[in-house]
């Protein structure tokens, strides 16, 4: 597509992402802001408020990205500012024990019953990378199987078929990860409990870890079909192995314990981050008790961090767990319920062929009539008209995933207004997606 394609300027944006492009690779700090899987300018964003963004040339945008799942209670909420400015004005990074961390992780264990002890990280890839080593640290083995299309950050050894961003550049794997590492990774069809029992079979003693997303958003939304997880639980017990669920895009997010309060399949370890941050860089790694005492310094296997536990980001993180009871999770299940409806409203009218797949509040439209239960499937959609449905919606102030390989997220601070707004620009884009050719 030429830029003449998109009915739209963002000449502010524009001239910003110029500015990056000459000092950063590919002008973002994380590949799929760059708007590659959908062509045109990225937006250029500087300021948030509730459900609102807006960009460097002015104009809003119904935000359903919310920073990737983080903004759960909307941008800039004001309980969680001002925690945050009563944490800042304390000092921003003590790299001694605080307060702060210790509450973030009481009433994380609070919530979410498996997670008897918790280690604070600051990115859900560090995240992930710390729970591998721990659980072969643990088990003394070497192996991780992971699921194809599942995301757990860019840890060398599990950007082996990993959705997402990787997905949206049809990158098979990436140059830098060496045989060794790729080669300790088995990777399996998601929703494919044969597929795991086989694995298990073909390496005895072998396998350390079985590591899932706990419901899928990184190829698009595609939840564990039933008894899925439990499989997992099952098949891991069985062999030895670990069973880590990866929540860092569910976790306070699905509910009150995410994933798990959905589901209660109870796993070894689990990983966190984006809500539990409050939109700071917080992420964390926790389980069982007898696992957890194997890392330093009760146990042998390392795992530090300069920034870990920061006091800022514990406070913001804190503030929005405190604000996020039962309620406010019945008031994002009913947004996302509503904001579903319209959209398959819409679609349906236009005669587009596509599936809404949820994971409790996040959803995915794929633009096929099939379900999708795995990776294979998810590819089979025709993109090009989420390409069409994306760019009208944008041309009109609502800010999608610029992917179709990514869950929708919305928030708390989503009101009638913002709802409208959808509901308003929704048949054009439908239309949109209805009339483009491949
Ligand atoms: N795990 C899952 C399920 C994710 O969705 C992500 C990021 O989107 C990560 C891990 C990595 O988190 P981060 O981007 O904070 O490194």
């Amino acid at each position: 597509m030429s830029e003449l394609a998109y009915p739209y300027e963002a000449p502010a944006s524009q001239a910003l992402f110029d500015r990056a492009a000459a000092v950063t690779p590919g002008g973002v700090n994380s590949p799929v802001r760059a708007f590659r899987a959908v062509g045109g300018t990225p937006r250029f964003m500087v300021s948030g408020t509730g459900p609102y963004l807006t960009d460097a040339d002015g104009r809003e945008y119904v935000d359903l990205v919310c920073s990737w799942g983080p903004m759960i209670l909307g941008h800039a909420h004001p309980e969680v500012i001002a925690a945050v400015q009563e944490a800042v004005a304390r000092g921003t990074s003590f790299g001694t024990p605080a307060e702060g961390e210790v509450a973030l992780a009481e009433a994380m264990v609070e919530r979410v019953a498996p997670l008897e002890e918790v280690r604070l990280v600051s990115s859900g890839t560090e995240a992930t990378m710390s729970a591998i080593r721990l659980a072969r640290g643990f088990t003394r083995r070497t192996k991780v199987v992971k699921f194809a299309g599942c995301y757990h950050g860019h840890v060398d050894s599990l950007l082996a078929a990993a959705g997402s961003g990787v997905a949206t550049f049809a990158l098979p794997d990436t140059p830098g990860v060496t045989g060794a590492q790729a080669s300790d990774t088995i990777v399996l069809p998601y929703n494919d409990l044969e597929a795991v029992h086989a694995a298990f079979a073909a390496h005895p003693g072998e396998i350390a870890c079985v590591i899932t997303e706990a419901a899928p958003g990184n190829m698009g939304v595609v939840p564990p079909l039933p008894g899925f997880n439990q499989g997992l639980k099952d098949a891991c017990a069985a062999n030895g192995a670990l069973f880590v669920s990866d929540e860092v895009m569910t976790g306070f997010r699905t509910s009150r314990a995410g994933w798990y309060g959905v589901e209660g399949v109870v796993p070894d370890l689990m990983t966190f981050g984006k809500v539990m941050g409050g939109g700071f860089p917080a992420a964390a790694f926790g389980g069982r008790a007898d696992v957890m005492a194997h890392l330093a310094p009760a146990g042998p296997v390392y795992q530090a961090g300069t920034l870990s536990g920061n006091p800022v980001a514990t406070a913001a993180g804190l503030a929005q767990l405190r604000l996020l009871d039962d309620a406010a999770y019945d008031t994002v299940d009913a947004v996302s319920e509503q904001i579903r409806g319209l959209v398959t409203e819409a679609l349906s009218k236009e005669g587009v062929a596509h599936t809404l797949q949820t994971a409790s509040n996040m959803f995915s439209v794929f633009f096929t009539d099939r379900p999708v239960t795995h990776y294979e499937e998810a590819k089979k959609q025709e993109s090009f008209r989420f390409t069409a449905f994306f760019h009208s919606l944008l041309a009109n102030g609502v800010y999608l995933p610029p992917s179709s390989f990514e869950s929708w997220f919305v928030s708390t601070a989503h009101d009638e207004r913002a709802v409208q707004r959808i509901a308003d620009a929704l048949p054009a884009a439908a239309r949109a997606a209805a009339e483009v050719s491949a």
